[in-house]
């Protein structure tokens, strides 16, 4: 029988560990597969390890639990619990049940019907969330996406279904700083999406402030895209190119007798210079940037099947 993992990332989730588990193992049972649970404890600070190891002794072989020494964040423990998961098929979701369980047989089906490596779940509303974070939502996607080989479809949730093929690509992938929302859709992969309307956490609140979200999104562009970098050799380039006619105009001018005041001269020169430093700084990003693309040790193609 094929096991599927289902790997939980909590930071202190005490309210919504048992509620979650629960309604997970109601799903589960109806099924016909082996499963574990693996509970990661992102540094919890109340009693949310306490809630996890009481349902290992109580489910043994069915839950697993990585505690980790500190907060490292959800990337991190969405990592260890990808590594730790044996599944034939693995999944990801959040413990506040804003990821329905009733959803993975749902999952389940699509892949079978379409032959998918990949079922995903989108939001299509952000009902209940304030306007301004779904604003800032948007244009992330709408930058990231401008900027990038692949595309990160909008609403998108880490709640997917993979089948190991999938999992073994996204660990094969050995960069440092990791934006999964990215590398689940780099490495490819024929991938479904199963669209839901946003659902509210049951209990507890959300961990992600404001300015921790602006910053996850920061890191996503930053670390997935090298957009950046390139950011100065633009602005470089438009500069110093539109100084160029201006200083050429000038000259003419003066040549047809007009009077160019020495002020204006050199606040074109000052401009210009500046655009051809920033242009010189713009060109070193590039080549950082090239630089940062090895690093991250990234493999050049992912083999889905091959035929010998
Ligand atoms: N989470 C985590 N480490 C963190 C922040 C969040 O493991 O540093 C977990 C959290 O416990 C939850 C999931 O990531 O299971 C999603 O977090 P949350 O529901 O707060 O985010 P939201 O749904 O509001 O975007
Ligand atoms: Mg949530």
């Amino acid at each position: 029988m094929a096991l599927l993992s289902i790997v939980v990332p909590c930071y202190n989730e005490e309210e919504t560990v048992d509620l979650f588990f629960e309604a997970l193992m109601k799903v589960l049972r109806t099924m016909d597969l082996k499963y574990e649970v693996i509970f990661v404890n992102d540094g919890s600070k109340d009693s949310t390890l306490e809630k996890m190891v009481r349902l290992y002794h109580a489910n043994p072989g069915v839950v697993k639990v990585i505690d980790f020494s500190r907060n490292f964040g959800k990337e991190g423990a969405l990592l260890a619990g990808l590594r730790a998961a044996k599944g034939d098929y693995v999944t990801v979701m959040d413990a506040d049940l804003q990821d329905p369980p009733e959803y993975i047989p749902k999952m389940f089906a699509v892949m079978e019907a379409n032959n998918d490596d990949v079922v995903g779940t989108r939001r299509v509303t952000r009902k209940g969330e304030p306007k301004i974070r779904s604003w800032f939502a948007r244009q992330f996607y709408q930058l990231i996406n401008r900027f990038t080989e692949v595309e990160i479809v909008d609403g998108a949730r880490d709640f997917r279904l993979m089948k190991r093929q999938v999992v073994d690509s996204i660990l094969s992938l050995k960069e440092y700083g990791r934006f999964s929302k990215g590398l689940f859709v780099w490495v490819g992969f024929k991938c479904e999406y199963l669209e839901y309307e946003n659902i509210k956490r049951v209990a507890g609140e959300t961990k992600w402030s404001f300015p921790k979200l602006f910053r996850y999104a920061l890191d996503g562009i930053i670390e997935y895209t090298v957009m950046p970098l390139s950011i100065a050799s633009w602005v470089g380039g438009i500069l110093t190119i539109i100084m160029l006619i201006v200083l050429i105009a000038m000259f003419i001018l003066n040549l047809l007798g007009h009077s160019i005041s020495g002020t204006s001269l050199l606040i074109a020169l000052v401009l210009f210079m500046g655009g051809v430093i920033l242009l010189s700084s713009g060109i070193l990003g590039e080549y950082l940037a090239k630089v940062y693309d090895e690093v991250r040790h990234r493999p050049n193609y992912i083999i889905k099947k091959f035929y010998e």
